[in-house]
This record gives C-alpha cells, sequence and structure tokens, in this order.
C-alpha cells in the first residue's frame, strides 16, 4: 500500500526508518532528516524550558501550514518521533495548552497547541483562558503587548501538588508564557516547566 509523506506529500519508498521504530510512516526520508529534534534549553522567569526544535525556515513553514493554512493532519508530524521520550521525561505532569489569541483559532476549528501536545497523553488542566473580550474590541485586533489584558486564571482549579508542563508552539518574547507563570504561580504553582516546539532568536537583550 502507498503512503504519503504528510509534510511534502511524496510517495514513500524507504520504510526502513519506521520498520525500525515500528511505527507507522508518515514522513519521506527528506521531511524525516529535516525534523532533527534538538531538545534546546532556555530559561524564562527562573523556569526551566525546553524548545523541541531550532527555529529553521523548515521548522518556521511547517508550524505556518499547521496553524495557518489549518493542515490539521500536519498535528503529528511535531512530536511523533520523540514521544517514548517525552512521555518518560513529563512523566506525572499536568498539561496546561497557552490560550490561542489568533483571531483566525475559531475558523481554524481546532486548537492548534492542544491538537500537537495531547499525543503525550498527560492530564490536561484547564486553568488557563481568555477573558472575555469586551463588545468594543470584538473586532480589534489585540496586540501581544495586551495579552496581559486577556489572560486569566480559573480559581476553581486547585494546584496543589501538581507539577505543571506549561506548553506552546513558538516562543517569540515569551511574554505569554511569563504572564502564564505568573499567574500559575500566584495560584500557588510549585513546580513548573515548558515546553515548546521552537523558540526565536532572541532580538534585544530586553526582549525576553
Ligand atoms: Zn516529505
Amino acid at each position: 500500500m502507498d503512503n504519503f509523506c504528510k509534510i511534502c506529500f511524496k510517495r514513500i519508498t524507504d520504510n526502513s526508518i519506521y520498520n525500525l521504530l515500528k511505527r507507522k510512516n508518515i514522513l519521506c526520508g527528506d521531511c524525516f532528516s529535516k525534523l532533527q529534534a534538538k531538545f534546546v534549553s532556555f530559561e524564562i522567569g527562573n523556569i526551566k524550558g525546553t524548545a523541541v526544535y531550532e527555529y529553521t525556515d523548515f521548522i518556521k513553514e511547517l508550524i505556518y501550514k499547521f496553524k495557518g493554512c489549518y493542515d490539521y493532519e500536519l498535528k503529528d508530524v511535531f512530536l511523533d518521533r520523540y514521544l517514548t521520550f517525552l512521555k518518560l521525561k513529563y512523566h506525572g505532569y499536568h498539561i496546561v495548552y497557552i490560550p490561542s489569541y489568533h483571531i483566525d483559532d475559531e475558523r481554524r476549528g481546532f486548537n492548534h497547541v492542544k491538537a500537537i501536545f495531547e499525543s503525550l497523553k498527560l492530564k490536561e488542566l484547564p486553568i488557563l483562558k481568555k477573558k472575555t473580550a469586551h463588545k468594543q474590541s470584538d473586532q480589534s485586533s489585540l496586540g501581544r503587548h495586551k495579552i496581559n489584558d486577556v489572560l486569566e486564571i480559573d480559581e476553581n482549579i486547585s494546584m496543589k501538588g501538581k507539577k505543571i508542563l506549561l506548553v506552546d508552539d513558538i516562543m517569540t518574547t515569551g511574554s505569554t508564557l511569563l504572564t502564564s507563570i505568573d499567574l500559575l504561580r500566584s495560584k500557588g504553582a510549585k513546580t513548573i516547566e515548558i515546553l515548546v516546539i521552537a523558540k526565536t532568536k532572541k532580538k534585544k537583550k530586553e526582549e525576553y
């Protein structure tokens, strides 16, 4: 039976890598070799973070295709090969998805962050959410600097004794993550770790 690469749609002829991994074949050899995890460590707000990939043009385009072009089929390509490792690394953690701010989220019909990370099969903690938008601001796009004003934490969910894994697709300035960390800490979260697909290079020293 013919298999086609989920990224470039080329027919997959060489199954050897996947046969070895005993997994369903979803990538061609080319795309497979471009998707090499680097597990880049970083720190933000005294919290340890890991970026699965370096922010290459390939990753950038892939994420754009996934969240900008609603290519839901791509959800598995980011973590597929590293699932076993990541499941072990974050065993016992509760997962918190960074809520989305993009206007086209509703059009997309799925939360792209959740779509990527739910394969980790961690217990979900839906503790962060967007504040209900005021009528006046409904049609205006909210700038990233305004994120602090639109994120809130569910007061009814207990953080007691929970280890939190905060996840997002791309970390750019880190302001959303910082806001989320502050909110989680204010609720008494002690152990927090961050996992993102990729992190852009820092532009300015203070931009973090
Ligand atoms: Zn391919």
